[in-house]
């Protein structure tokens, strides 16, 4: 794999502010100011002796953009750099790169041990899809490490984590688990979505993965699909062996979208999350709702930990409200500026009903036993001012 020098940063020790709008640039014979965008499938050799030889590996270089592109190359360095990591590889969604991740590191008799709190779909691969590849995964219910600890067995590849979860913002004590991980020789792998490296960086804790949907708040804005994994240089190396011939690679645009997505994201998080941190607190004195989750509150019981690993508390807020799905369904139909929709990470807030859509096809026992309980909503925070969202919100809770 060729890894760009970027060519627009000094070496230096930069800030993550600093790395998130200049990091990973290269600059083509023109030095245009802006990273280009280059829509181009293959690329040209200048002979028949050079074409071989980047073939065969002995000279590095573009050669077909499966394997690399330029574009994607900068948006790659720019993601490694946030995330503190020698090397990422950008892939097609956030599920090709968990999908990609446990291609390339893991065979046939191995097995993950997960926490249940993970993404919809994510839960759908490990206890659906792997399992027909002989790969089984356990589900652990609880944020505890020893929970973790028990579970792992001899064939254990790795130990897979979303902090904070979704919906309800548990979060994970990454350290600890990492030290779990590794004692028992197990890699641990954290999906990053929820905070984006602009509020924790879960390499510096000891994980050995991270995991990114880039659809999310690196690009910030809705507009496309991506994903990554980042980490040491030896196992992005291996899911680049597997991504550059399966084929669930990033295309250019999406990775420059991503790319310039990526520049405001310090920004984005900062305001986001302070935002939320607003509606939170107001939340907390509605006396139609019943609790409110956000690591970022002193009530949230593990609000210590998140914030020793966390910048803040993060931009997903979750409240249970009095009256169960009624009422819940009540606060969204009378939403005015929320968009009702369950994606999450834009600079549009969103409203939606976890019971009902994201984890609506889970037995109401399970979801129960989860804590996703009818009366449960999830609001990815966005930038409009907090009063707005609060009125939009007041509507149905007062109707
Ligand atoms: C959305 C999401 C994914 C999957 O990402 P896609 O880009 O939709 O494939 C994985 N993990 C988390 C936490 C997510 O929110």
């Amino acid at each position: 794999m060729t890894y760009a020098q970027p060519d627009s940063l000094p070496d230096g020790d930069w800030s993550l502010e600093t790395l998130a709008v200049r990091a990973g640039q290269v600059r083509s014979q023109f030095n245009e100011h802006a990273e280009a965008l280059y829509l181009t499938s293959s690329f040209v050799f200048d002979s028949a002796a050079q074409a071989a030889a980047r073939f065969s590996g002995e000279e590095e270089g573009m050669i077909y953009a499966r394997f690399t592109n330029p574009t994607v190359i900068m948006m790659q360095e720019r993601l490694a750099a946030l995330e503190g990591a020698e090397g990422c590889v950008a892939t097609a969604s956030g599920m090709a790169a968990i999908l990609a991740t446990v291609m390339a590191l893991m065979k046939t008799g191995e097995h993950i041990v997960a926490s249940r709190s993970i993404f919809g779909a994510t839960q759908q691969l490990f206890g659906t899809i792997l399992p027909r590849f002989g790969i089984e995964t356990t589900f652990i219910d609880s944020p505890a490490s020893e929970v973790f600890r028990a579970a792992l067995r001899p064939n254990t590849r790795l130990l897979f984590i979303e902090t904070p979860s979704n919906p309800l913002t548990e979060v994970f004590d990454i350290a600890a688990l990492a030290q779990v991980a590794h004692a028992g020789n197990v890699l641990l792998v954290v999906d990053n979505c929820f905070c984006s490296p602009a509020l924790q960086r879960p390499l510096e804790f000891g994980a050995d993965l991270v995991i990114h949907s880039a659809t999310k708040y690196l690009d910030g804005q809705g507009r496309v699909l991506g994903g990554a994994v980042c980490g040491p240089r030896a196992l992005i190396d291996e899911v680049f062996k597997f991504l550059r011939t399966a084929g669930p690679c990033l295309s250019p645009f999406n990775a420059w979208v991503i790319l310039k997505g990526m520049e405001t994201l310090a920004l984005r998080m900062r305001q986001q999350s302070a935002n939320a941190l607003e509606l939170a607190q107001w939340l907390e004195h509605q006396p139609q709702v019943e609790r409110v989750y956000y690591p970022g509150l002193a009530s949230h019981p593990q609000h210590a930990l998140a914030m020793r690993q966390q910048k803040t508390g993060g931009a997903i807020v979750a409240f249970d409200v009095r009256g169960g799905r009624e009422v819940a369904w009540r606060v969204v139909d009378h939403c005015r500026l929320l968009s009702i929709t369950a994606n999450l990470g834009d600079t549009k807030s969103t409203i939606t009903h976890p019971a009902s859509t994201t984890h609506g096809r889970i037995s109401a026992e399970a979801r129960a036993a989860s804590g996703i309980g009818e009366g449960l909503l999830r609001i990815s925070v966005g930038l409009e001012s907090p009063a707005d969202i609060e009125a939009d919100l007041n509507r149905g809770l007062t109707a």
